[in-house]
This record gives C-alpha cells, structure tokens and sequence, in this order.
C-alpha cells in the first residue's frame, strides 16, 4: 500500500500486529513476516474456517470507536467457529485504511489485542491496503474428524436451545440511531453487548455429540433458525413467552417490541441450536457448568419454515425476519 511518511507499511505492521494473542501457539509453525503463515494440526482433526468482513457504516456506526470495532470483528468471526464446536487456532486481517492514523491503529491494536487473548487466537498474518475502512478477519478452527455441529442434523421431535439473551444488541443499535430514555448503565449494558459480543466457544465445544444441529445468532432467531430448518429439510415453532430477554431489555422497550427485537434483530452472537430431548438435562447441565444461560424455546417438526406461537397456540407475525445485504 502507499503510506505516508514517516511508517512505511512494514513498520505499521510490526508495530500495531506483531505479537498478537498467545505467542506460543502449539499449531502455528511460522506467523506474520514470511509470504504465507504456516499451520500444523494434530493428527486426526480437521481444519475449521471462516471470513467475515466489517465496512464502515454497515457492521458498525462511522463514529465507532476503534478499539470496539476490533473488539467486535474478532468475536463475530469467532462466533463461527463457536457454532460449529472448532476449537481456535489461529487468524488473519485484511485491513483496508483510508490513512495511517496512528492514534486510531493504537487503539485498534488494543482492542485486537483483547479480544486475542480473551479468545486464545494468535494472529498469523494479513494484508494492509488503502481505501474506504474495511477490517475482514479470516479465523481458523480445529476440529475432531467429521464431528462439527452443522446446520443440517435436525431431527423433527428436537428441541430448539438458545444461549444468552435475545435482542440486546438490536436494541442497543436502535439506540445508536434514534435516543430514548435510558440510564447510563442501561447504555453501557447495551453498548457491550453490541461490540463485545461473547462468542460462545466454550459451549460449541461443549455441545459436539450433543446438539444435532448448530448456527450462532448474526441476522436474527427467525432467520438463522431458518437456516437450520432449511438445510436440516424440518420446520420450528417457537414459544414467544419462553424467548429469553435481558432486564435492561425489558425495562427500555415494551414487551411486543422486545420480542420483536429478540426474534428479528441480528448481532447478539449467541448459538441456536438443536437436541434430541433425551439431551435436554444434560444441555442443562453444561451450560450451568460454563455459567451461560440456556433457554428451551421450540421444537422442530416435519415439514418447513419457521413460526412463533403465543401461549395462546395464535402465530406472532412480523414484517420481516432477519438483515440481509443487497435487499
Ligand atoms: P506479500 O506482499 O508477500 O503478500 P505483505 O507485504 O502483504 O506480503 O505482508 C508482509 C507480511 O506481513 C506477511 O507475513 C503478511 O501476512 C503480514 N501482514 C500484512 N498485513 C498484515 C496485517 N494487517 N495484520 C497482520 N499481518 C499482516
Ligand atoms: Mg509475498
């Protein structure tokens, strides 16, 4: 890339990305400085991976502090491996930089920092080019052969789990677009769960063997179930009363708008997935072992699609079920 004076290119990259997330790293035999990064797994796993890329004023607001943005496009790519139970090995950025702000690659930097060591990711390599700011994150995963959680084992008779709450992060966006009343820690709660999204690695693991089929929670409940459904060829029904919802959730928005945010609303980052109920205790179980919430909330059946019921047996309908690009 062309960089202004006085950091050339390989100076940025060794000053804000060298040494990022655990150095010693049993699977990365060579990492940032050479033409290609070099992996090594263990004998009899398979290699987990998956790209996702965040463009200003898209995935985040154009204000969007920097060390959040690299908090969040680290977790959502993680996310990935968490739906699928790959355990972290390794990542990559493409960074597109409008300039070389460094105050801004600084910050950047410690959030892609955090996020690294929370997650136990090193990063292994990357691209730096100049253009609109645009950050993708390629994350690599390992996993046990033929094991992954997908998309497309649901059985009719499963049960329909959620981890976490619903809705916070689409709330929290709502926020960012138009003010309502909130305290200032309500804000903070919703701030977090917007750019610091957990990624549930630990329950992905957690649920190989168990669950039947898997999806982490980006474009909203109905939608990503959806995908289950569509890919596992079954329907869902899922009970409103029992959709999980923080308190600050429903302190901030009436009881029909936070299920509409909950089932409709992306970016909140937990996993949907499905079990057999001779599973259900001992999903229970795991998810009071790793401290994270999980919720029953429907069961699949023959047949397709994906419908809300009120404790009334009447269908929820809403207008549209999920964000996508180019619509
Ligand atoms: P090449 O021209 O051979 O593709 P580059 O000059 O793009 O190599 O990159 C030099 C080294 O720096 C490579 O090891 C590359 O993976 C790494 N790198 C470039 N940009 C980044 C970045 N944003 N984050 C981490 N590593 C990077
Ligand atoms: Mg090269």
């Amino acid at each position: 890339m062309t960089v202004r004076e006085p950091l050339t290119e390989f100076e940025l990259i060794s000053r804000y990305f060298s040494a990022i997330g655990p150095i010693k790293s049993s699977s990365v035999k060579l990492g940032i400085g050479d033409d290609c990064a070099i992996l090594s797994l263990p004998v009899g796993q398979q290699l987990a991976m998956s790209i996702d890329t965040l463009v200003a004023g898209r995935h985040f607001p154009d204000g969007a502090q920097p060390y959040d943005i690299a908090r969040r496009a680290l977790a959502v790519s993680v996310s990935d491996l968490a739906a699928m139970g790959a355990s972290p090995v390794a990542f990559t950025l493409a960074l597109t930089l409008p300039d070389v702000d460094q105050p801004w690659l600084q910050q950047f930097s410690a959030g892609l920092r955090d996020a690294a060591d929370y997650y136990q990711l090193p990063l292994i390599g990357g691209d730096t080019t100049q253009g609109m700011l645009a950050i993708t994150v390629q994350v690599h995963g390992s996993l046990p052969q033929n094991i992954a959680l997908k998309r497309s084992g649901a059985k009719p008779g499963d049960a329909i789990f959620v981890s976490g709450n619903l809705g916070d992060a689409a709330v929290a966006l709502t926020l960012m677009q138009q003010s309502f009343d909130v305290t200032s820690a309500q804000q903070a709660f919703l701030h977090s769960r917007f750019y610091q999204p957990q990624a549930q690695l630990a329950l992905g693991q957690q649920l190989l063997g168990k669950a039947s089929a898997a999806i982490d929670i980006s474009d909203g409940l109905l939608a990503d179930l959806g995908h289950i459904c569509k890919a596992s060829a079954v329907a869902a029904t899922l009970y409103s009363q029992q959709i999980p919802l923080s308190d600050v959730v429903k302190d901030v928005v009436d009881s029909q708008r936070a299920l509409y945010y909950a089932l409709t609303g992306g970016d909140d980052y937990e996993l949907c997935f499905t079990a057999p109920v001779v599973q259900r205790a001992e999903i229970i179980a795991c998810g009071q072992s790793l401290a994270v919430p999980i919720t029953e909330v429907g069961v699949i059946a023959a047949g397709d699609g994906v419908q809300c019921i009120d404790q009334a047996g009447a269908i929820v309908d809403f207008p549209h079920s999920g964000y996508q690009h180019f619509q």
